[in-house]
């Protein structure tokens, strides 16, 4: 009885498991994607934003390269790119 009720309940929770899984499917494919981008481009104007440049970490630290790359003191890694443009940002990883 028990087994019935488990297997009814994973059968009715199973669309939703399955758009769970390709929404973070997805997810996980546009941070990929943006990993290896130079540019983005910017929601608010639509001119390119670069990734790769010189970026300054809340942390202090300041380094050279991707954007996406983890800052070596503190591990963060950022989750928007500043337009020079227009000033929005453009969110890059999305939680
Ligand atoms: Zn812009
Ligand atoms: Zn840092």
């Amino acid at each position: 009885m028990d087994d019935t009720l488990t297997i009814i309940a994973y059968i009715l929770a199973m669309p939703f498991l399955l758009v769970w899984g390709i929404e973070r499917a997805v997810r996980y494919c546009c941070v990929l994607v943006y990993s290896i981008s130079s540019a983005v481009i910017c929601r608010g104007c639509g001119q390119e934003v670069a990734l790769l440049g010189i970026w300054h970490c809340q942390c202090g630290f300041t380094y050279r390269g991707h954007l996406l790359r983890p800052c070596p003191v503190c591990n963060r890694v950022p989750k928007a790119a500043r337009c020079l443009h227009c000033r929005a940002t453009t969110l890059l990883i999305e939680r």
